[in-house]
């Protein structure tokens, strides 16, 4: 019985809405990583933070081994205040303030991912002004279509991320003339919540054709970061609870072709911390309405967003309750229609006061936690500190 995951008894404790991260789980997934990673020579695996910046689960990613890819001066902040060392940290994002490189400079870390031409400038400026030589890698936009919900692809010639394939030679080149830049890399994400190893596979045959296109001009690159995008399975938390990283990293393994020495960069976000995560939230009333019946919680989309904003499914159970099934919409208090967790599923009979479960909420979820509607903050708590 799934609900045996969860400790029913302390969770009333605590007041609604909640996260609630099962410490086992996420040790478990990281035990994963590193088993199936490390079966591949130079294969280095980094946390994308921006899924879930809680400060009590990046100190078990720490304590695993794990890097860090942050896209803010903020996530360097929160990555070395976690204890990260600044050689495992890479920085992305198209637009980088000035007070972010300079963080980045400041701390040494170890790649920023450039994705413009005037961005390549401004780095070679600031790092002027330091006296010091920043490391970067380019981010190419690949054009490879990842099959996935359309706010998320990233590597389609029409997104905004990285520099054009077309354009590789001539940046690099560019960058071979600036005095405050070292090239070490190529970077690379095509998109989020990917399942089709086949999106991958494709990933890797691009890169392999620019190796070698490369080495066609003698240039072989410290490393190559592939990004992230790994998916879990939202359908069935339960039966999935690990993604499988040992299809996702055997795949790069067996496509991509590293060069001597060449180091092959990940960036997890999704794929770490997804599943171990919940929404605890309260029944608070059972509505009928004209041809719906309506749980209404004291969860709403400014506690978990992707519902809202990605039509994204999260499975619900109904912990409290082992009562036979009825259906529902179950909603938030907010002024909003879009503030709908789920429609027409199947839960235990739901009382006012029922505690309910909204599952695989471990990414994306309480970091992008709003106040809207002056709102209180949802808390995280691990399961191992309630
Ligand atoms: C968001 C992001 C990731 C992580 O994506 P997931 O789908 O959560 O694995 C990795 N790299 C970059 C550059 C990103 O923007």
């Amino acid at each position: 019985m799934a609900k045996g995951i969860f400790p029913i008894e302390k969770l009333e404790r605590i007041d609604t809405p909640f996260y609630y991260y099962d410490t086992e789980l996420l040790r478990q997934t990281l035990r994963t990583i590193n088993a199936e990673a490390g079966k591949h020579e130079g294969f280095c695996v980094h946390y994308a933070i921006k899924a879930n910046a809680n400060p009590k689960i990046l100190r078990f990613i720490r304590e695993a081994g794990l890097g860090v890819d942050c896209v803010s001066g903020g996530e360097i902040e929160a990555s070395l205040k976690a204890g990260f060392s600044p050689s495992k940290i890479v920085f992305a994002g198209v637009g980088k303030s000035d007070w972010e490189i300079n963080i980045g400079l400041d701390n040494d870390i170890f790649c920023f991912n450039v994705e413009s031409i005037p961005e390549l400038e401004v780095i070679n400026e600031l790092a002027g002004q330091k006296g010091k030589v920043a490391r970067v890698a380019f981010r190419l936009n690949p054009n490879v279509g990842a099959h996935t919900h359309a706010n998320i692809t990233t590597g389609l010639a029409e997104n905004k991320f990285g520099i054009a394939m077309r354009d590789m030679m001539s940046v690099i080149e560019e960058a071979a003339g600036m005095k405050n830049i070292k090239v070490v890399g190529l970077h690379f994400h095509i998109g989020s919540q990917i399942l089709d190893m086949g999106d991958f596979e494709a990933l890797c045959n691009r890169v392999n054709e620019l190796q070698n296109e490369l080495e066609r001009h003698r240039i072989i690159m410290e490393h190559i970061n592939v990004g992230g995008g790994l998916g879990v399975d939202y359908q069935h938390p339960n039966r999935v609870p690990v993604p499988d990283f040992k299809a996702y990293f055997d795949t790069y393994a067996k496509k991509l072709k590293l060069r001597p020495g060449q180091t092959l960069h990940f960036e997890l976000g999704r794929a770490v911390v997804a599943q171990c995560g919940s929404l605890i939230t309260r029944t608070l009333y059972i509505k009928q309405g004209a041809i719906k019946q309506f749980a209404i919680v004291d969860a709403g989309f400014p506690d978990l967003i992707r519902p809202a904003l990605y039509q994204a499914y999260h499975k619900i159970e109904n912990i409290t309750s082992e009562e036979p099934t009825q259906t529902y919409d179950v909603v938030g208090p907010i002024c909003e229609s879009t503030d709908v967790f789920a429609k027409q599923i199947d839960l235990n009979q739901c009382r006012r006061g029922d505690l309910l479960a909204i599952r695989s909420a471990g990414a994306y979820g309480e970091i992008m936690a709003s106040q809207y509607n002056c709102r209180r903050l949802p808390q995280g708590y691990m399961s191992d500190e309630i």
